[in-house]
């Protein structure tokens, strides 16, 4: 049984091409960060290696290998330092070009292919124009606008869309055994994003370090111009999860304008609701959400390879100063 939420349609369409032996070469998974396209392609790569009667069943060598990484005939390739490598991509088409070890196919994942260098994506398009027999490229991408249109008409595109929330919560009371309360909050604060909900099951650091940051914001929200740059000059050392933060940020102002127009059962940052209520009576609507499109500017300039530590003093400097409301 797939261990997914939601995106039925792609498993099914999946399913069906895996078990009439008519599995394309290429697939493309597209949709925002935790979306949950990683999860999908790793439980596509159980699919074609796992041998139960019903695969991918979850439990057998094959399938545990394919979810830890660690199956010889699916290799997992991600950008470093932002980016997807011609070097990376050489060690893909060298490990498509073997003959599968195990299984039947030799599997590559390369996640998000709109961080490729202009080297790398013209190298993939060759392997995609002359595809190995036994190989099967799953690529994830954020939209599939951003790659060149002559790699994206070469893949069957599954596009991912958010989940709703009460599928989530259900799979996750079903199959993760989680309790009720915690999966509403997780689902909640998911908004959609499976893949982010599922490691928030299966890890409890996640939802730790998600109330972590949150503090965080209101921690800054609270300081002054000099504790604040302390504050970027800090943050920007870890630009990795930089990314993350400001898109959780993002969710914090939404709501802080759901809860300022009424519309708290709106909100997915429900565990903090008298934080946010005390917020959207304290800072205007203007400020929210000039303070969100500031955060989307910011993201855009990381994307550029701006400083981080320029782009977090621009943000946080902007921000409206507002005294912690929990006592
Ligand atoms: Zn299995």
């Amino acid at each position: 049984m797939w261990q997914t939420i939601g995106h039925d349609w792609a498993v099914a369409l999946f399913t069906r091409a895996a078990q009439t032996g008519r599995v394309a070469h290429t697939y493309l998974l597209t949709g925002p960060e935790g979306i949950g396209k990683r999860h999908l392609a790793r439980q596509m790569a159980a699919m074609l290696h796992c041998r139960a009667p019903q695969p991918p069943c979850g439990r057998c060598a094959a399938c545990s290998r394919v979810a830890s990484d660690a199956h010889p005939d699916v290799s997992m390739v991600s950008p470093e330092d932002g980016h997807l490598k011609i070097a990376q991509i050489r060690a893909v088409q060298h490990d498509l070009s073997l003959s599968p070890y195990e299984g039947r196919w030799r599997v590559a994942i390369v996640t998000d292919f709109q961080t490729a260098t202009v080297e790398a994506a013209n190298a993939l398009l060759k392997t995609l124009e002359e595809p190995p027999s036994r190989a099967v490229i799953i690529l994830t991408a954020t939209d599939a606008s951003l790659l060149l249109p002559t790699v994206v008409s070469r893949c069957q595109v599954l596009p991912m869309r958010a989940v709703a929330r009460d599928e989530i919560q259900r799979a996750l009371m079903e199959r993760w055994q989680v309790a009720e309360e915690r999966a509403a909050l997780v689902a909640r604060v998911a908004g959609g994003r499976v893949g982010w909900a599922i490691r928030a099951a299966e890890d409890a650091a996640v939802l730790d370090e998600r109330a972590k940051r949150l503090d965080l914001l209101q921690e800054i929200l609270g300081q002054g111009r000099a504790a604040r740059i302390m504050a970027a000059e800090r943050l920007a050392k870890d630009d990795e999860g930089l990314e993350d933060l400001l898109r959780l940020w993002q969710t914090w102002w939404r709501d802080v304008l759901l809860v300022a127009s009424g519309c708290e059962g709106l909100a997915s940052n429900v565990d903090y609701g008298e934080v946010l209520a005390a917020q959207a009576a304290a800072c205007d609507m203007r400020a929210a959400a000039l303070a969100a499109r500031r955060i989307d500017e910011a993201l855009q300039q990381l994307e550029q390879n701006a400083q981080p530590r320029l782009v977090l003093e621009v943000l946080f400097l902007g921000w409206p100063t507002l005294r912690p409301a929990r006592a």
